[in-house]
C-alpha cells in the first residue's frame, strides 16, 4: 500500500503531542507549513520524517520534533519582533512567521539565504527577513529582540545576541561542542541578570565564525 504525501504529513503532525510538542499555536504554525517546500531533490520523499535532512551547503534542515520544542520553548507573541541566526532552509523561520509580528533571519551562506527568500516569496510570507551575515554578531540595527532562537551550536551564548536580548526577552538555544552532547537552554533576561534553564539534549552543526564561500 502506498501512502500519500498528505497522509505523512498528517502522521507527521500527529505524532508531535507525542514527542513533547503539545503547545496549541505551535502545533497550528506547524500545520500550515509543508516542510516538503523546503527541501530540494531526492530527500523531498522524506520531508515528514521526524529526522534532520541535507540541504545545500552542506547544512540540515532540523527535525521537526526539535524545531516544535524550540517554538513551543520560545513562546513568541503576536507582537514580537523575532531573530533567527540560521536560516539553513528557511522552515523554521517560517514557522516563526505565523506566530510573530516580523522575523529577522540570518545565515552565513548567500546560497541559503536566496533560496530561502525565494520559498519565502512563493509562500507569500512577507514578514521574514532573510540577511547575509555572521548571526553571532546579531543584528544590532533591529535590536531589541523580544525573542531570539539560534539554530547552530556555540559553546556558549554569544555575547552580542545576549545584549540584544530586551528585558524579560527569551533566548533559545544550543550549547556545547559540536562533536559531543550540547543542550537546548532557554535564556531569559531578567532585570537582575539572565536565567538559564536547561531543555533537552540536541546535536545541532556549529555555529561558525565569518561567512561561508557560497
Ligand atoms: N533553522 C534551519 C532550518 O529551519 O532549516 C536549520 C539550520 S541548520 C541546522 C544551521 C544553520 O546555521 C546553517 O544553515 C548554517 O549555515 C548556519 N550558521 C552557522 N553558523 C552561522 C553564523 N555564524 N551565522 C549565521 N548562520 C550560521
Amino acid at each position: 500500500m502506498t501512502v500519500s504525501n498528505s497522509e505523512n504529513e498528517m502522521r507527521l503532525a500527529d505524532s508531535l503531542p507525542t514527542m513533547g510538542v503539545t503547545d496549541r499555536r505551535t502545533l497550528e504554525a506547524m500545520k500550515a507549513i509543508d516542510r516538503k517546500d523546503f527541501i530540494q531533490g531526492i530527500f523531498a520523499d522524506r520531508a515528514y520524517e521526524d529526522r534532520p535532512l541535507p540541504i545545500a551547503c552542506g547544512q540540515t534542515i532540523s527535525q521537526p520534533s526539535v524545531v516544535g520544542l524550540m517554538t513551543q520553548a520560545l513562546d513568541v507573541q503576536p507582537r514580537d519582533k523575532v531573530l533567527e541566526v540560521g536560516t539553513g532552509s528557511g522552515y523554521q523561520a517560517a514557522i516563526l512567521s505565523r506566530l510573530a509580528r516580523r522575523v529577522y533571519t540570518i545565515d552565513r551562506h548567500r546560497q541559503l539565504i536566496r533560496e530561502a527568500r525565494g520559498v519565502f516569496e512563493r509562500l507569500a510570507l512577507h514578514n521574514i527577513t532573510a540577511i547575509t551575515g555572521d548571526g553571532s554578531f546579531g543584528l544590532p540595527e533591529q535590536a531589541p529582540f523580544e525573542r531570539i532562537i539560534v539554530t547552530a551550536a556555540a559553546e556558549d551564548p554569544p555575547g552580542p545576541l545576549l545584549a540584544q536580548l530586551r528585558l524579560h526577552g527569551i533566548m533559545v538555544l544550543p550549547v556545547g561542542q559540536s562533536d559531543t552532547v550540547q543542550h537546548l537552554i532557554k535564556v531569559t533576561r531578567l532585570e537582575t541578570g539572565f536565567d538559564y534553564e536547561e531543555l533537552l539534549q540536541v546535536r545541532f552543526v556549529p555555529l561558525v565564525e565569518g561567512l561561508g564561500q557560497n
